[in-house]
């Protein structure tokens, strides 16, 4: 397949680590981020650094027409995109009492719709050349449930159904389609917890340690680009906190 990829919420965390990776390993990218700014020129650099060519966008994955114009740009720079990596995402703390129409409209927008309307657009060429690998970033808490993340959760839960569905919709034209589910990881996502919250969370977790960026990309990397025979999976990487 050729190496090219779009990842979605590249400038910081978990998916800035997955863009890394995949530049390291020689992958053409399409990256974008909601606000582009510093954070997504340092990216740019970094990635170029690996010498690979890298096309940065600012387009809020939740809008379709935005995506869909983001998308027909990218293809013409790096000609047919073969892997997929939908990790934008946000999340939200609080009683869903307290959570207005608006919030939760964002957040499964953001989380889920982003999804549809990134996939939905690039599935075409991938059908039409047989081959293509799409990883979607969902979470422990889809399976799980989290109280105060429910617009969350049912992001991700919608986004497990999305993967195994779309896996057994495409896997005739050999495209595979997966998910991993992070437990906690080390970023800006969690800049909210407080220590203790955060050395309460670190005693459930097995392993002794929260993830890191890192932990989930070398993953996402692998069942994106390795094993042909394996589709529509949700593939847990939270150092046993779900076991
Ligand atoms: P961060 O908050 O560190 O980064 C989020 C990224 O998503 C940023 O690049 C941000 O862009 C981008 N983004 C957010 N909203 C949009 C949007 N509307 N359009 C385009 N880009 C957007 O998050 P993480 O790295 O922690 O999380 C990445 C993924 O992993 C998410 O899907 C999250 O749900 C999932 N996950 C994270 C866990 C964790 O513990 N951290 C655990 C389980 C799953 P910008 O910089 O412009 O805002």
């Amino acid at each position: 397949m050729k190496k090219t990829v779009l990842i979605t919420g590249a400038s910081r965390g978990i998916g800035s680590a997955i863009s890394i990776k995949f530049a390291k390993e020689g992958y053409d990218m399409c990256i974008i981020s909601k606000s582009g700014g510093e954070n997504m020129d340092k990216m740019v650099s970094i990635l170029s650094g690996y010498g690979v060519k890298v096309y940065p966008y600012t387009c809020d994955v939740s809008d379709n027409a935005a995506v869909s114009a983001c998308i027909d740009d990218a293809r013409e720079k790096l000609g047919t995109i073969s892997y997929v990596i939908n990790n934008a995402g946000i999340s939200y703390t609080g009683l869903l009492q307290d959570m207005s129409y608006d919030v939760f409209d964002l957040i499964i927008r953001t989380n889920l719709y982003s999804v549809f309307n990134t996939t939905s657009k690039l599935i075409p060429d991938m059908i039409s050349k047989k081959e293509g690998s799409i990883v979607n970033i969902s979470s422990i808490w889809g399976s799980r449930g989290a109280s105060c993340e429910v617009a969350y959760c049912a992001s991700k839960s919608g986004l497990d159904g999305y993967t195994r569905a779309l896996a057994k919709e495409l896997a005739p034209s050999n495209i595979r389609v997966n998910a991993v589910a992070p437990g906690v990881i080390d970023t800006d996502m969690n800049s909210h917890l407080s220590p203790e919250e955060l050395a309460a969370l670190t005693e459930e977790i097995p392993a002794g340690r929260l993830g890191t960026p890192k932990d989930i990309a070398d993953v996402v990397f692998d069942i994106a680009t390795n094993h042909p025979y394996m589709t529509g999976q949700v593939i847990t990487v939270d150092g046993g906190f779900n076991a």
